[in-house]
């Protein structure tokens, strides 16, 4: 009979223990877990805290009595190993609950230790407003912090899975929270392009990101934590620590057997460490990557529980292998889903790979059946061989699936052209006749195959803007008047051909379209008359999504899959009047108000529009618009990327509605001048204090008051980054409207300020916002400016014309400077 002792009675540990008993009705085997819980549910534990996870028992999948039942396994709770020794075959164990300590001997051991959240040796961090999630204890704590002393805000330290999870369910818990990460981008895992819809998704949802800031210290005042950031001073009623793990191998490591010298046990493909009697699964193990070879770390269940069944299958004479980690992960994101699976575009290029990239965005399902909505993929292959070597899916709808194919096809070492071959279920409910990853499949084929060549959206801002080349937008001409990039000329793809005379052959091509898909039916009719062209990979939805500011274009149903345009308007009716469904995607402020505006002068009173919309501006602009004019806002829903709102036309007429002028005040500050911006916060600040509504609304040059000191990492084209540095970042770089000098004039302002106590321009604009002053960031020149939103200092409103509008109606003075 062997002995089997098992060190960690989670996930690599429990699976091993139960795989054992499977093997070996005989074996003794003891499994020690240094905490309460055994095989828990890790990966439910963010859920339980945001309340989608209701029953603390649903987060324990076995007890050690249950697991003694059903697995004849001593199971000891509260015990933890401290030490082995090889030679011997011994471990020494300290009972938590007794304090003794005792030794117990094994003829084979499994190390299923895990790891630890990694917790930053600065100041303030052992605040007991500061916690990590590792196990349920730890959310035992956070769980019960948010009921006893309800916090309001909350930093969540790391932009991981595990901190994004946490962000989503401390704002289902009714926490105002904000992801801090020192990337550019969240979830590592996906790269920059693809993580752009996701941080549109994440603020969306009113969680702020704060990218590109590490944290350097913790204050904890009392009441709440001042978290200091290499950008600012940030305060949160509470932080979780979520940057990652570090193995738990202190053990194996003074037992001498061989650990990487970032702490992971080395194993062999028998998950076998350098001793012949120990086994180590899991998180703490280091894992060689399918795809590359290298070695490294994949704290991730699937990897542990698997690890768990080959250790034990080789403890009982199987020969099974661990074949290599290929890092598959999902993650639900609010109602978004990110997956991934092998390597990203980051590794390949550290690692300079021959690989190129594919961006397709396909629906879900049929796009006539109902509910289709759109997910982009990103495919990284080799080239030439065109062997898949990563891909990523992000999308609110059968992500998974589509994902799980492409790791399978990476399993399987298939080449992205294989991809056409697959035979996947269909019925317009569930997909297409072209699968997503058969249309990624063909993209990719048409790419080796030389049918098309691609460019990128890092590749739009160097083409030459000199006539050297020819820059071309096929969508229709609404498309491109909605927004285009900068230099673009525009030929619809249906009259390209009657018009393709306009372009000169000897120059190269470059043509964009929605998705890319117009794109390359236009480099084929182009290439096929003897152009030189190159289309834009993922198209102007891709491209927007990056550099775009608060425009994104539709992640939409109801769209066209092609074109992204509004199916056909469908109209209804109800007993009430009719609903009329108006698509205003794609269009930005004022578009939207302009068509609401249009279809109400037309409606019957008491019919009701249903406007969808992808302005983000536009539910603020809304509210305004309707206060004023009488028409009753019903509703609005905000889901997948789209706006719903529906509006009853009142029973008087629009031009006849007066509502209550109120004394508020509505400035509207188009001047970045320091001495205007003085003027109109000292205005501001006058009228609040005689407790009055005041609303700022600041509009192009009047933004760069409100821009941050410090340079923001954001995404830009190369208009927009010319414009940011040319224009003054912040309050402090404004000059004077007269006698500047240089700069000198805005020095004695400042000076002669300070000498008669009054308050610098940034006091002014602190002393607003506190007391309760309305600063309104114009969505419009935003754009126009390419300032995006979190080049602005906190607290500041995004908002449209409309909203201003509204407020002036309800104002006694309106002031422009
Ligand atoms: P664990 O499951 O952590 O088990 C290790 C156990 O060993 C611990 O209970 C520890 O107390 C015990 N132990 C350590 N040292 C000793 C000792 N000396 N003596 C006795 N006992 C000891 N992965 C996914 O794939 N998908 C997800 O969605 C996902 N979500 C997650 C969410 C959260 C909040 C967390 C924390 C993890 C999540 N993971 C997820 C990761 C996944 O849980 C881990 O990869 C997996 O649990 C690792 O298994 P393991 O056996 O190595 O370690």
């Amino acid at each position: 009979m062997q002995k089997v002792l098992i060190v960690g009675g989670v996930a690599g540990g429990a699976t091993a223990a139960a795989r054992l008993r499977r093997l070996d009705e005989k074996a003794n085997i003891i499994m020690f877990e240094r905490g309460e819980y055994i095989s828990f549910a890790n990966c439910g534990l963010p859920y339980y805290i945001g309340g989608e996870i209701k029953e603390k028992s649903s987060l324990t999948l076995q007890t050690p009595e249950s697991f003694k039942a059903r697995f004849n396994v001593d199971v000891r709770i509260k015990n933890e190993v401290t030490g082995i020794d090889p030679i011997s075959k011994k471990v020494t164990v300290s009972n938590l609950l007794t304090g003794e300590f005792y030794t117990e001997s094994y003829d084979k051991l499994v190390l299923s230790m895990g790891a630890q959240p990694i917790k930053p040796n600065i100041e303030g961090i052992g605040s007991d407003k500061v916690f990590t999630l590792r196990n349920i204890p730890d959310t035992y704590r956070i769980k019960e912090y948010i009921e006893l002393h309800k916090p309001k805000t909350a930093a969540v330290i790391g932009g991981g899975f595990i901190g994004v999870e946490m962000a989503e369910n401390l704002h289902a818990a009714g926490l105002q929270v904000t992801i801090i990460d020192m990337a550019n981008q969240v979830l590592a895992p996906i790269d920059y392009d693809m993580a752009s819809d996701v941080h549109r998704h994440i603020e969306s949802k009113g969680v702020k990101l704060l990218l590109g800031n590490s944290v350097r210290s913790i204050q904890d005042t009392g009441d709440f934590l001042k978290i200091a950031l290499n950008s600012g001073e940030f305060n949160a009623d509470m932080l979780i620590m979520a940057i990652g793990v570090r193995p738990d191998s202190k053990i194996a490591k003074d037992a001498g057997l061989s650990v990487s010298d970032s702490g992971l046990i080395v194993v062999d493909d028998h998950m076998l460490t350098s001793d012949k009697k120990i086994y180590a699964v899991g998180d703490a193990v280091q894992i060689t990557d399918f795809i590359t070879g290298m070695k490294g770390s994949v704290p991730l269940a699937g990897p542990a529980n698997k690890q768990g069944r080959i250790a034990a299958d080789n403890i009982c004479g199987l020969d099974s292998s661990y074949k290599n980690t290929q890092g598959s992960s999902i993650l639900k994101v609010f109602d978004l889903t990110v997956a991934s699976t092998g390597i990203n575009e980051k590794t390949a290029k550290k690692l300079a790979l021959n690989f190129d990239k594919s961006f397709t965005y396909s629906p879900s399902h049929a796009s006539y059946y109902p509910g289709a909505v759109n997910m982009s993929i990103k495919l990284i292959f080799e080239t030439p061989s065109g062997k898949i070597l990563g891909a990523q899916v992000v999308g609110y709808d059968g992500v998974d699936k589509r994902c799980d194919v492409l790791a399978t096809a990476i399993r399987a070492n298939m080449t992205a052209r294989e991809l056409t071959e697959l035979e996947l279920c269909y019925a317009p409910p569930f997909s297409s006749a072209k699968d997503p990853v058969n249309m990624a499949g063909y993209v990719v084929e048409n790419l080796l195959s030389g049918k098309v060549k691609n460019f990128h959206w890092h590749d739009v801002e160097k083409l030459p803007r000199d006539g050297s080349v020819i820059l071309l937008d096929t969508r229709t001409v609404l498309e491109y008047e909605n927004g285009h990039i900068e230099g673009f000329i525009n030929i619809p793809l249906d009259s390209l051909r009657e018009r393709l005379s306009e372009l000169d052959k000897n120059k190269p091509v470059y043509v964009t379209c929605q998705i890319g898909l117009r794109g390359y039916v236009a480099a084929r009719i182009l290439s096929q008359n003897g152009y030189d062209t190159f289309n834009l990979s993922g198209g102007y939805r891709l491209y927007i999504s990056i550099f775009g500011a608060h425009e994104t274009t539709p992640i939409s149903s109801g769209l066209n899959p092609e074109t992204q345009r509004p199916e056909e308007v469908k109209v209804n009716f109800t007993e009430a009047g009719k609903i009329i469904n108006l698509d205003a995607c794609g269009l930005q402020c004022p578009g939207p108000i302009v068509k609401l505006s249009g279809a109400l002068k037309e409606a019957k009173f008491g019919d009701i529009i249903r406007i969808s919309t992808t302005d983000p501006a536009f539910g603020s602009d809304l509210e305004g618009f309707c206060r004023r004019t009488g028409n009753i806002l019903l509703k609005t829903e905000s889901s997948k990327g789209i706006l719903v709102a529906e509006i009853q036309k009142n029973s008087k007429p629009l031009d006849t509605f007066n509502g209550a002028v109120n004394n508020n005040k509505n400035i509207i500050v188009f001047s970045g001048d320091l001495d205007k911006a003085i003027a109109s916060f000292i205005i501001a600040n006058a009228a609040a204090a005689m407790d009055r509504k005041v609303s700022m609304f600041f509009t192009f040059w009047g933004l760069n008051i409100l821009r941050r000191p410090n340079k923001v990492k954001v995404k830009k084209d190369f208009i927009s980054r010319m414009f940011g540095l040319m224009m003054p970042r912040g309050s402090k770089k404004l000059s004077l409207s007269k006698m500047n000098m240089g700069g000198m004039g805005a020095k004695m302002i400042r000076g002669v300020m300070k000498a008669k106590n009054v308050d610098s321009l940034e006091d002014l604009i602190k002393m607003a916002q506190s007391n309760g002053v309305e600063l309104v960031a114009c969505s419009m020149s935003m754009d126009i400016m390419g300032i995006k939103q979190e080049e602005l200092m906190d607290g500041v409103k995004i908002s449209g014309a409309a909203a201003m509008l509204a407020n002036a109606e309800e104002s006694d003075m309106s002031l422009f400077i």
